[in-house]
């Protein structure tokens, strides 16, 4: 099967532009980007994921995050509104974090889940409780990490021989290891050809797959294919992916759609961990370094 795939270049991205707010836009109008995730052992990646939204443009905050680390998590990030949710001893946000989100679905315009969570099974409850509470509302939802795993959890109610489809599409942000857990199929065969296997998976789960790697392919429902090569090694470090999803989340809730979200957020991601390599050396920068340089990508692309 050929299908036609589409560099993600300065000119794809050029003819996306990302709204931009009118010059007296309040941050309203900018987005509002609800991030929910985070454990007592991984309480940073939602800060690495948050940080980027804001850097991405987005007006307003929103972290919900286990209640053991939620102070720890407000006195790290100023900028955010947090709330604090009940957990599990076991390092999983419990069900009533449904409850305490639903008044936000009608003023959130992106909802991003996954970062630092570990729980797969509770996550993917409540992501399957979440879902249709934001779907409603309109917002963006991107699933990275174990609320990804929402896939093979499916709700009770689900019939046993049908496998999961989203209602509406989201973003999903597997690396090869999780897009291998995801499907079955081993990760070497992903790696081998992952252009078919990240258009199966957008087309069966109703979803923008963004199959990370040194070579990103992004897929979306309708069957078109963008892939994006560069970045660099140093990018293949903890936290990477939740500075990614984190941007793509913000951009979404600036209104950019789906696939432009996603396009956008790899190409930003990579051309940062590029500036980076030049200016420090191709190993050894953070992950909580990547956003910064993105403010200034932005402009210089758009
Ligand atoms: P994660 O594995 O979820 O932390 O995500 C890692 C991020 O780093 C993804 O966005 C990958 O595309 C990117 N990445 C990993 N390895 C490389 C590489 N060798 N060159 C460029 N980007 C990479
Ligand atoms: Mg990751």
């Amino acid at each position: 099967r050929a299908t036609a795939v589409h560099d993600v270049d300065t000119a794809l991205l050029r003819s996306w532009a990302v709204p931009m707010p009118a010059v007296e836009g309040d941050k309203e109008i900018r987005g509002h980007v609800l991030v929910l995730g985070g454990s007592c052992e991984m309480p940073g990646a939602i800060i690495l994921a948050a940080t980027a939204a804001l850097r991405a443009g987005a007006g307003k905050l929103t972290i919900a995050t286990g209640q053991s680390v939620a102070q720890l998590v407000a006195l790290a990030m100023p900028e955010a509104r947090v709330i604090g949710l009940q957990e599990h001893d076991s390092a999983g946000i419990t069900l009533d974090a449904v409850a305490a989100l639903d008044p936000l679905a009608e003023r959130v315009d992106a909802i991003l889940i996954g970062p630092g969570m570990r729980d797969e099974p509770l996550t993917a409850e409540l992501v399957h409780a979440l879902l249709p509470r934001f779907e409603a509302a309109g917002s963006t939802v991107v699933l990275d990490a174990c609320a990804m795993g929402a896939l093979l959890h499916p709700p009770a109610d689900w019939p046993q021989d049908r496998a999961w489809r989203f209602e509406r599409p989201v973003i999903l942000t597997p690396h090869a290891g999780e897009m291998a857990h995801l499907t079955g199929v081993g990760k070497d065969a992903i790696c081998a050809e992952p252009d078919p296997c990240a258009l199966d998976a957008a087309q069966a789960w109703n979803a923008v797959v963004v199959l990370k790697g040194a070579r990103t392919v992004i897929a979306t429902p309708d069957g078109t294919l963008y892939q994006h090569e560069g970045g660099n090694v140093g990018l293949a470090i903890s936290g990477s992916g939740d500075v990614l999803a984190g941007v793509i989340a913000g951009l979404a809730a600036r209104g950019a759609a789906l696939d432009q979200a996603a396009c956008w957020g790899v190409a930003l991601h990579a051309r940062s961990g590029e500036r980076l390599a030049q200016r420090m050396g191709a190993l050894g920068y953070l992950a909580r370094e990547i956003s910064q340089e993105i403010p200034a990508l932005l402009e210089h692309i758009a």
